[in-house]
């Protein structure tokens, strides 16, 4: 079995409205203002699936800054996965600044079975410093161990649209202050886990996961190997960022690295399996 742990499809009416949305929704103009950037359907997703030999794939959304968009997307990933027999698992996303508004949707969404919350971009949703405060929608997240996928950033390297300034340094921050939720920091945590090798920060570890969204954009293959042999295997997730990148594609380069059976498994699939098999709706 192999699980996508991150892989992003929108509703067709993003692609009809692809011009009226850029304007209502930060984020999504962010990552969304070139037009040769994809936004693809369950349809698309399903067949690439198939093409690959990939079992489940998680859908998220994105750190929405408008609430309607937000709603769009969060009804769009559960309905769509209520009909998949169980292959996609519901994300949904809010902004937490909303408050009250906020907490509402994730509590509605996952008695509608969201398994998580996410990804979030807390450059463009305003929440970049983790000084606000948080604590309700953390609090709602841990009670039902649902994870949290937050976008990361390398603090070096190429820039990219969305890259934002999610840095090791600001996600230990959010760590430290949350240490009951259950953390997935997407792009392998720009960098993070490179630094479980300092014990004390090792110790930090023990809800927090990475997965390897967009990697072939951002890494050598190896980085799986590194991160292996810094952090343990069992805190990576294998994740394509699905349409950014082709599934089949991201496989490829994974299977170049070489990890023995256990760890593949463990990278590929029991991971993620048990994270969200552990969420309690
Ligand atoms: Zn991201």
């Amino acid at each position: 079995m192999i699980i996508d742990s991150l892989t992003h499809i929108l509703p067709e009416d993003f692609i009809s409205n692809r011009e009226k949305f850029l304007k209502k929704d930060l984020t999504f103009r962010c990552l969304f203002s070139d037009p040769k950037t994809k936004i693809v359907t369950h349809s698309e997703l399903l067949k690439s699936m198939s093409k690959s030999g990939i079992s489940k794939s998680i859908i998220g959304g994105f750190g929405w800054t408008d609430f309607d968009l937000a709603k769009l997307s969060n009804n769009y990933n559960l309905e769509i996965s209520k009909k998949s027999n169980g292959n996609l698992i519901p994300l949904c996303s809010v902004n937490p600044l909303w408050g009250k508004q906020a907490l509402d949707e994730i509590r509605r969404c996952f008695e509608l079975g969201a398994k998580g919350i996410g990804e979030l971009h807390p450059n463009t949703q305003g929440f970049s410093d983790f000084d606000n405060n948080l604590d309700e929608i953390m609090y709602f997240a841990s009670s039902y161990k649902m994870p949290i996928i937050f976008h990361s950033s390398e603090p070096i390297g190429h820039k990219y649209p969305g890259k934002g300034t999610m840095v090791p340094e600001k996600l230990i921050k959010l760590i430290k202050k949350y240490q009951n939720n259950i953390f997935i920091f997407s792009h392998f945590g720009g960098g993070l886990p490179f630094y479980s090798l300092m014990p004390e920060i090792k110790k930090l570890f023990k809800n927090v996961y990475f997965d390897s969204a967009a990697f072939p954009f951002l890494y050598d293959p190896n980085v799986f190997k590194v991160t292996s042999i810094a952090s343990g295997y069992e805190k990576i997730l294998f994740a394509s960022d699905f349409p950014i990148t082709t599934q089949y594609f991201a496989l490829k380069k994974f299977n170049e690295v070489t990890l023995n059976m256990n760890e593949k498994k463990s990278i590929l699939a029991l991971n993620a399996d048990k994270i969200y098999s552990e969420v309690k709706n």
